[in-house]
């Protein structure tokens, strides 16, 4: 079991709430943008998703179900704490961008903001490739002083500047199906 939890930050409760509302607000604004340049919501698919696997995943999974409209999903990976670290390692793409997003309205989505490097990152290449839109979605954002200034659009919740897991979050692969946000107890980090 998840002997290493330490506590629960977030409950299933919360997230699920606010990912509705996130959802709802998102989902609204690209419906007002796609009307305004005069499209019908069925019509061509041109929001495309963009969630930085693989700490985006289950967010990502729970959110478009609570989105009622047309759109297609373009995974990225992004490489920043690997392995044992609980601090950015500076933001690596690993994946190739999706190709097809000149033109669409793209919303990127995260896990946590920390550094803003990896989002920095993601967001400077989808503009470069011509993206009509480009939004910004965060689960969580840490209280810190950012090493990039990067202001999401959308954010979940804000959290203290502490290492987290579950909802997603990894800490060298594992909790990721911890289905809250959670703290480790410092006796399971190994470069603490
Ligand atoms: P940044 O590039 O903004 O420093 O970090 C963003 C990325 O680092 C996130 O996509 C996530 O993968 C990872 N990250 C940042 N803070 C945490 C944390 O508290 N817990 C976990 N598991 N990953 C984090
Ligand atoms: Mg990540």
């Amino acid at each position: 079991m998840f002997f290493e939890i330490d506590k629960v930050l977030i409950s299933r409760e919360e997230i699920a709430r606010r990912v509705r509302e996130l959802a709802g607000e998102l989902a609204h604004e690209l419906a007002v943008e796609l009307r305004k340049e005069g499209e019908n919501l069925s019509g061509e698919g041109r929001v495309v998703l963009v969630p930085i696997m693989t700490g985006a995943m289950i967010f990502t999974a729970d959110l478009i179900r609570e989105m009622p409209i047309k759109l297609s999903l373009g995974l990225v990976a992004v490489s920043s704490y690997p392995g044992e670290s609980v601090s950015s390692r500076g933001a690596r793409l690993k994946s190739e961008l999706p190709d097809n997003l000149a033109g669409k309205h793209v919303v990127i989505i995260d896990d946590i903001l920390d550094s803003g490097q990896t989002l920095d990152l993601a967001y400077r290449a989808i503009r470069e490739q011509g993206a009509a839109s480009v939004r910004v979605c965060v689960l969580l954002s840490k209280q810190v002083e950012r090493v990039v200034d990067f202001k999401p659009d959308y954010v979940g919740f804000e959290i203290p500047d502490e290492f987290v897991v579950g909802y997603g979050l990894d800490y060298n692969g594992y909790y990721r199906n911890y289905p809250e946000i959670a703290s480790l107890k410092p006796t399971a980090i190994a470069d603490r």
